[in-house]
């Protein structure tokens, strides 16, 4: 059976949210008196955020959804499994009759589990024969994937156990405010931070950065949508004052001479007048990390979404990693360039085959090797196999139009608030033949749909995660599945069932899902073949690679080459280029959006839990305090934020801590608060990202306090 019928007492498992997957412990006998507890683990350190603290609220909610619904006279109805199920499998019928298979989509989620995203790709391209699937880690980390892949040969998040930035006297987080995001990853900052050593780029004057002065570290306080250029800037430093690794860059990297061509015109005080980064704040972060290298005390440097999520991300990451390359960090125990992944599975989300271009093991989906491989695991010709299909964005975009999906299943996300220009999302989803959501709880996205399927949620289901640091987890059940839900594994299985595949092609346990995925990914990438549910449950610590049973993991990549075919890390030549949308005299202020202590991603869950949601507040958009005032914004007065795609609503925070040209908005809430109805779709050529981090936007008070 895909799960067990009753809940162990005191369950090992690991928070529903971030990548940071800390380990917790549940107890009780069922939802209604679970209790969840921390658990010492490398990466948490025992302790747990107010989200995982409070996650077995969710287990509990009363607004829990148990029965499937249909939509009936534009009302969604209760309804049988079997009707619902026969519903969305005539859709997906009709659809490829009428418009061929490329005429349903699959949308993915970068929280689901290692086998749910493996199988969400099978289906897709074994059952529905189609290639438009595709999830929102295209949304979260794709830049950092594509620069690590350009640069590394590989991309995995952290290519070092995350306990090693612990003994660190030098960390450099651009765009990464973990304060708030993953607060029990500050204790891995503490050494840095206590030797004045934690350098924090971000226009705000974050949590995180108020941790990184308190001792006499560094804030970088930069424009929005400028952190490559920063990146240029440093690097030039520490090629012209002498901190660059010469040998490193002769022995393990090639291309320095097309990065340098470029990066050499961006001298130190050409880059402060763009960033607005004094040139000594940037010499003293280039002297901080090279000191904590040449003594051995350790030096990395990390992004996150605030430098990926632009329309130039993957090149910012490429200059972020020319950079640690110039000084010789990367592909050495104790120092090193690595992404903070974000989503619960962003790392195993992307390695399954749930990516437009990819197949599971990390395998490129237009390389033949690798359909010939998972063809043969899948049973299926690899002729049969679709080819790379459009990325999330685009995907969206094509909803209901000629040639585009007529039908879309999503899994995991909340389009509705977490697209960017989700206005306009929300209209492509209206237009829709047949909106299909799999969720646990009616999000705004599945209170659109045509069809709701209640499905498992964390803590009722068994699987496996992959946390920031490419070490696979279990997830375990802790509580009896809620009467009436069923697994992700179980859906996709009846539906393709319904649509002529054979049941044993799509196996509804875990288990099973779990060692095809190990042959699927066996000699590909990110290689799963020596990962056993065993060897997790014995609480081996396997980070992929890991080719064989008898294989340790690979905690610490690149050592000795990097993938590349060389083995040397590449330089990749990039040039600044800003966001794609200037200020101008309409809408003058640059808006950038990120997250708050309390909340998770869209707010679907954390706005469903009353401590959560009273310790965030209301939506609000903070803004300089001169700011405000030039414009006659009071603190706390309502105001209307426009940009070129629609408005939204907040209460104004008055701030000092913010640059005077910039706003700030969490993106958690809904209705006409959500962030992105302002966000710009403009797309990074490479990764597909959005830019999510810089749009221009105008801000009117709606009322006076
Ligand atoms: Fe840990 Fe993230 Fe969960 Fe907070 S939300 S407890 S940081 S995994």
């Amino acid at each position: 059976p895909a799960v067990v019928a009753a809940a162990p007492a005191g369950t090992k498992t690991h928070c529903p949210y971030c990548g940071l997957q800390c380990a917790m412990k549940i107890s009780g006998n069922g939802a209604a008196d679970a209790e969840v507890a921390p658990r010492q683990f490398p990466t948490n350190k025992g302790g747990l955020c107010q989200k995982g603290w409070t996650a077995a609220e969710v287990l509990r909610n009363p607004n829990r959804l148990t029965t499937p619904l249909v939509r009936r006279d534009g009302v969604l109805t209760p309804t049988t499994w079997d009707d619902a199920l026969d519903v969305v499998a005539s859709g997906f019928a009709r659809a490829r009759r009428e418009h061929g298979a490329d005429a349903v989509g699959i949308f993915g989620g970068g929280g689901l589990t290692n086998e749910k995203a493996y199988q969400l790709g099978k289906f897709a391209r074994v059952a529905l024969g189609t290639s438009n699937i595709d999830y929102n880690g295209r949304f979260c980390m794709s830049s950092a994937a594509a620069a690590g892949i350009k640069s590394f040969g590989l991309d995995r998040g952290l290519p070092f156990p995350l306990a090693d930035i612990g003994f660190a006297r030098a960390i450099v987080i651009l765009g990464g405010n973990v304060a708030e995001t993953m607060p029990p990853m500050v204790g891995h900052l503490m050494t840095a931070a206590r030797a004045g050593g934690l350098v924090v780029a971000d226009p705000r004057r974050t949590a995180t950065v108020e941790r990184a002065v308190a001792d006499g570290g560094v804030h970088l306080q930069l424009a929005p949508g400028t952190d490559m250029l920063l990146a240029l800037g440093m690097a030039h430093i520490a090629v012209t004052e002498g901190y660059a690794d010469l040998d490193y860059i002769a022995d393990r990297t090639s291309g320095f001479d097309d990065f340098w061509r470029v990066a050499g015109q961006w001298w130190p005080e050409r880059a402060e007048r763009v960033t607005g980064v004094p040139v000594a704040a940037m010499r003293r972060t280039v002297a901080l990390l090279a000191a904590s290298r040449d003594n051995g005390t350790g030096a990395y440097i990390l992004t996150a979404r605030g430098a990926e999520q632009h329309s130039t991300g993957t090149d910012t990451v490429s200059a972020v990693i020319g950079l640690s390359l110039l000084l010789g960090l990367c592909g050495r125990k104790g120092s090193g360039y690595g992404c903070i992944t974000g989503q619960g599975n962003g790392q195993g989300g992307r390695e399954h085959g749930q990516k437009a271009d990819q197949l599971p093991g990390y395998r490129k989906i237009a390389d033949p090797a690798a359909r010939a491989h998972v063809a043969k695991v899948w049973g299926i010709d690899p002729d049969d196999l679709p080819g790379p299909g459009q990325s999330a964005y685009e995907l969206l975009e094509s909803l209901g139009r000629p040639g585009g999906p007529k039908m879309l299943m999503v899994h995991g996300a909340n389009l509705a608030v977490s697209a960017p220009r989700a206005g306009h999302i929300v209209d492509r989803l209206a237009s829709l033949d047949m909106l299909v959501v799999n969720d646990f709880l009616l999000s705004e996205t599945a209170a659109m749909a045509d069809v709701v399927l209640p499905v498992l949620q964390w803590a009722e289901e068994e699987g496996t995660m992959t946390s920031l640091e490419g070490r696979v987890l279990r997830r375990r059940q802790a509580v009896p599945v809620a009467e009436g839900a069923r697994s992700e594994l179980e859906v996709l299985s009846e539906l393709a069932i319904r649509l002529g595949q054979p049941a044993e092609r799509f196996p509804t346990d875990p288990r099973v899902v779990f060692d095809e995925l190990r042959r699927a990914s066996a000699g590909g990438p990110a290689d799963y073949t020596g990962v056993t549910y065993e060897r997790l449950d014995n609480d081996e610590a396997i980070h992929w690679p890991c080719p064989e049973v008898g294989h340790p993991g690979t905690p610490r990549m690149f050592l000795q080459r990097f993938a590349t075919d060389d083995g040397r890390a590449k330089f990749v030549a990039v040039d600044h280029h800003g966001p794609t949308e200037p200020v101008d005299a309409e809408f003058p202020l640059v808006c950038t959006t990120g997250r708050v202590l309390t909340h998770y991603q869209s707010g679907a869950q954390t706005r469903h839990v009353k401590a959560l949601a009273d310790a965030a507040g209301p939506m609000f958009v903070e803004v300089n305090t001169d700011t405000a005032e030039r414009l006659g914004i009071a603190d706390g007065a309502q105001v209307l934020m426009t940009s070129r795609r629609g408005s939204a609503t907040a209460a104004a925070r008055c701030v000092d801590s913010l640059r005077p040209d910039t706003v700030f908005l969490p993106f958690h809430y809904a209705g006409d608060q959500r962030a992105n109805l302002l966000t710009n779709p403009a797309l990074d050529p490479t990764s597909r990202m959005p830019e999510f981090k810089a749009c221009a936007v105008r801000l009117e008070a709606l009322e006076a306090v």
